[in-house]
């Protein structure tokens, strides 16, 4: 083994999705893979004993394939199957053996864990071979290990491994449902190939405090497990064996960002009211139910969004009514939020392409959606409208529905919530009564309908995610895409000018809770359109709270009037940019290089 010192040090730059400094040990997460736990052989004797483990897996493997190939070759037609006779002869190969019994001899780790390592080592080799036939071979030697790991009972339902430490999750992607099996507790950080800043990984990473650098491109081909690794998701870095210096540079950082989290804290819990009276509900975008202590700490004032679509994944079955409604009521629990704004579900697009029981779908952001889901799948969708009822009882919970491209959606949706809350008073069950509906604003067809829209619900949120997305028909996942996603394009801007002007003539609020409304970048824009709520992860809060307590209405209008006498982006960004940081140079501090 190479010393920390002889290791190359590397620095990668991406999106930088959710802030903070992680310094930790690599762990390469490969859903395809067995996945595997650390644990560390603090008893010398225990290192034998686990060489022996590794060995007997090794030979149980073997035994295994070869009893395969005797069946398979019975088969008629079959030819003899090299493949098999490949994977037999890697998991003789004596340089694998002893790189393996030398990683637990040297660093006390489990069989696992170095099956894990070396087979990293490998990929790292193959990647960098020419011929792409060949580097694509790299796959018997993964299935070879695979095979050892499932004989050494690794092959657990763990997503992540059982380390004091907790590690750097390094993957080539996640989907909401890999996130939702791992110990999160167990991670310190994200640094991933694909994504940009709304993809589900960078919102689950936002909120739960996680600091995260996504569209990494190669990151998964270059660090292996347990490479030290650093990821500042303040300014989208990721530093990959780092040089002791830069350890030090990065751990006083830490600190520092320690420190600054600590002094917005302070006073998160003001209300968010301009210099001349106007104010702002601030809301909270959760996905679980554990992260309400924290919106409670940053000071948010109800919870703005809680995506519902966490309770569908990594599950077996379908959450029951009752299921749903244990969580709708601890939502209600914090005595400080004065509204929660339940979402019906929201699954397809990039929220479930795990599941193979959903179709695969060639274009799923523009498929069989959220509620298009749901009027297809009525019964699925009854379950939770029921539960979402009868939280209403125990508080102030707003039911709002995704995806609401035309009025006979929300039509439909009103209906079969009119016959349930007949159902549930028949069988005396307490619901809410007049509990308000909403629909986000997330489909262009919805903004140019708004007026319509909005004689039928009594409120709008806008979904910035997905209504930019296609807007200005961009992938919100696709990293190769993510220059062109662009909150201040003038389309954009209007876009939302239309659905707040709808709203307010009709006598609505509107909120906006995409990831736009947690940029204190763009808060005097968006205060300048009168919105009525701005829902947001939690970490946004504060810095958000403070820039409205610190300007006007009259101000924001000024900024905005400006910003529509641009028409494009290229003028309006350098503009508000500006604008911002003079006015507000402690919410954007200048960024180390
Ligand atoms: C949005 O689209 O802006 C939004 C808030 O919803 P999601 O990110 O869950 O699609
Ligand atoms: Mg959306």
């Amino acid at each position: 083994m190479k010393s920390q010192q002889d290791k190359h040090t590397a620095v990668l730059r991406g999106v930088a999705v959710s802030p903070g400094i992680a310094i930790g040990k690599a762990f390469h997460f490969d859903r395809l893979e067995s996945q595997v736990s650390l644990y560390k052989l603090r008893d010398k004797g225990l290192i034998s004993h686990e060489i022996k483990r590794f060995r007997d897996s090794v030979a149980a493997s073997v035994r295994q394939l070869r009893e395969i190939r005797r069946k398979l070759g019975r088969l008629e037609g079959m030819d003899p199957l090299y493949i098999l006779d490949v994977h037999i002869m890697l998991l003789k190969d004596r340089s694998f053996l002893t790189q393996v019994t030398t990683f637990i001899r040297t660093m006390g780790v489990n069989a696992e864990w170095a099956v894990r390592m070396a087979i990293d080592k490998y990929r790292e080799i193959f990647d960098k071979v020419e011929d792409e036939y060949i580097r694509g071979r790299f796959s018997d030697i993964q299935y070879a290990g695979q095979q050892i790991l499932r004989n050494l009972g690794g092959r657990q339902k763990e997503a992540l491994p059982a380390m004091d430490e907790g590690v750097i999750v390094i993957a080539a992607d996640l989907s909401p449902a890999d996130t939702a099996q791992m110990k999160i507790d167990r991670v310190q950080g994200f640094a991933i190939d694909m994504g940009g800043k709304t993809s589900h990984t960078a919102i689950v990473a936002r909120s739960l405090e996680i600091p995260a650098v996504l569209g990494l491109e190669r990151i998964s081909r270059s660090v292996k497990t347990n490479d030290d690794v650093i990821i500042d998701g303040s300014a989208g870095l990721v530093i990959v064996n780092p040089d002791p210096e830069m350890l030090l540079r990065f751990e006083r950082k830490k600190r520092d960002y320690a420190e600054t989290r600590r002094e917005l804290l302070a006073d998160a819990r003001l209300p968010a009211v301009t210099g001349d009276g106007h104010a702002v509900d601030i809301g909270c975008n959760i996905e679980f139910i554990e992260e309400i202590p924290s919106a409670v700490t940053h000071g948010a004032d109800g919870i703005g969004l809680y995506r519902t679509e966490f309770l569908y994944i990594n599950r077996e079955q379908l959450p029951t009514e009752e299921d749903h409604l244990a969580n709708y009521r601890r939502v209600l629990t914090a005595e400080s939020l004065r509204w929660a704004t339940i979402r019906t579900l929201d699954l397809g697009g990039d929220k479930f392409f795990s599941d193979p029981k959903l179709a695969k779908e060639m274009n799923p952001q523009m498929g069989l959606r959220a509620i298009r889901l749901c009027l297809r799948e009525e019964e699925l969708f009854k379950v939770q409208l029921r539960a979402i009822l009868r939280a209403g009882a125990g508080g102030n919970v707003r039911i709002l529905i995704p995806m609401v491209s035309g009025i006979e959606e929300i039509r439909e949706a009103k209906r079969i919530l009119a016959e349930l809350q007949e159902d549930l008073a028949r069988e005396a069950i307490p619901a809410g009564q007049d509990m308000p509906v909403g629909i986000m604003i997330e489909v262009p067809s919805a903004v140019v309908i708004a007026d319509a829209l909005a004689r039928e619900v009594d409120f709008f949120s806008i979904g910035t995610n997905d209504l930019i997305q296609y807007a200005l028909a961009i992938d919100r996942i696709n990293e190769r895409v993510s220059y062109l996603y662009e909150p201040l394009h003038p389309a954009v801007l209007r876009l939302i000018r239309q659905v707040v002007d709808a709203g307010h003539r009709a006598g609505i609020p509107v909120a906006m809770c995409g990831e736009m409304a947690g940029d204190p970048l763009y808060t005097l824009v968006l205060l300048g359109f009168g919105i009525d709520e701005l829902s947001m992860n939690p970490l946004a809060i504060p810095r958000v709270k403070r820039i409205i307590r610190a300007s006007t209405q009259k101000e924001a209008r000024k900024l905005l009037k400006r910003v529509f006498s641009y028409s494009s982006a290229s003028e309006i960004r350098p503009y508000v940019e500006d604008y911002m940081r003079k006015r507000f140079p402690e919410a954007f501090p200048v960024a180390e290089s």
